[in-house]
């Protein structure tokens, strides 16, 4: 039986996520896309957004709102769009690829990236409690609901079909990682911090299943909508701490690291 590796990333609609599956399709692996809603996941095509360079690759979006956590957990299925034979929407799954298979060729979870994000628009004083929730949902514990999914599914998969190794790479910030400050983002940065220690404890629970768990901490990647979402002073702010081309990349240079490590792990 052949194996074909599947990965789920978040926030793939656009910038960074999108800049992912482009890369990861185009490296051939099947990819499944999350965005919040029906709307932005029609936006995902074949093609440029996804790319299929394997006949036996295959494709599948998906509508969760990760602002619904935890309703959205218990859902088994999604709105979401297969596209092969042709597009069709229909309710799917997020971690069965049984639909995929053949006598000859199976589907495995081989990587999960966590990169959906929302970011504040005032301090946290002025910032709604509502806000406070949605930021903390979406970035910190659906990232957590994701893992456990991961894994779960996992362990599942192993009892039939025996040991395949999976890969979790989270999206987290410098600024959650570092001593820098910018006013504006106190619950943003408490939310990625969250993510970068959780991931690097998480990283030890899991070694023993033949999970690895990494994290990337972008600064600062101007080309994406999240930075906009801030207030003018908060963009100020993080404009004047990261002066030096260090702390800038593109979305695809985070894609080129996603891919490295999950290359280089794959490799090892
Ligand atoms: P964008 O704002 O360009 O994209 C955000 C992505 O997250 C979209 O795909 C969006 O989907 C998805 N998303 C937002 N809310 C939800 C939700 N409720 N449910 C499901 N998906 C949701 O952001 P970036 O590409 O810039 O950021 C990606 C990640 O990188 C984030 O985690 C961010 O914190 C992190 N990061 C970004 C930096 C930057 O400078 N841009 C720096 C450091 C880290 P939809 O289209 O459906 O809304």
């Amino acid at each position: 039986v052949n194996l074909e590796p599947v990965a789920i990333v978040t926030g793939a609609t656009r910038g960074i996520g999108k800049a992912i599956v482009q890369k990861l399709s185009g490296k051939g692996i099947s990819c499944v896309c999350i965005g919040s809603s029906r709307k932005s996941i029609a936006g995902i095509e074949l093609g440029e957004h996804l790319q299929t360079i394997k006949e036996n690759q295959r494709h599948r979006s998906l509508a969760i709102d990760l602002s619904q956590w935890p309703q959205w957990t218990t859902q088994k299925k999604h709105f979401g769009i297969e596209y092969f034979p042709h597009r069709l929407e229909s309710m799917l799954s997020m971690t069965c690829f049984e639909a995929w298979n053949t006598p000859h060729r199976r589907y495995y979870l081989s990587l999960v990236v966590n990169c959906a994000g929302a970011t504040q628009s005032s301090i946290g004083l002025r910032t709604p409690i509502e806000e406070v929730q949605r930021i903390m949902n979406i970035n910190f514990l659906s990232t957590v609901s994701m893992c456990n999914l991961a894994t779960r599914s996992l362990i599942r998969c192993r009892k039939n079909q025996g040991a395949f190794p999976l890969q979790i790479v989270n999206i987290s910030s410098i600024l959650g990682e570092s001593d820098m400050i910018v006013r504006g983002t106190s619950i943003y940065s408490a939310s990625k911090a969250a993510v970068s220690h959780y991931s690097k404890v998480l990283s030890q629970e899991v070694s023993t299943l033949g999970i690895r768990v990494n994290t990337i901490a972008p600064g600062l990647v101007e080309d994406t909508d999240m930075i906009k979402n801030l207030s003018d002073s908060s963009q100020k702010g993080l404009m004047d701490i990261m002066t030096t081309d260090s702390y800038r990349s593109s979305p695809q240079e985070i894609a080129s690291s996603v891919w490295s490590i999950y290359n280089d792990c794959n490799d090892g």
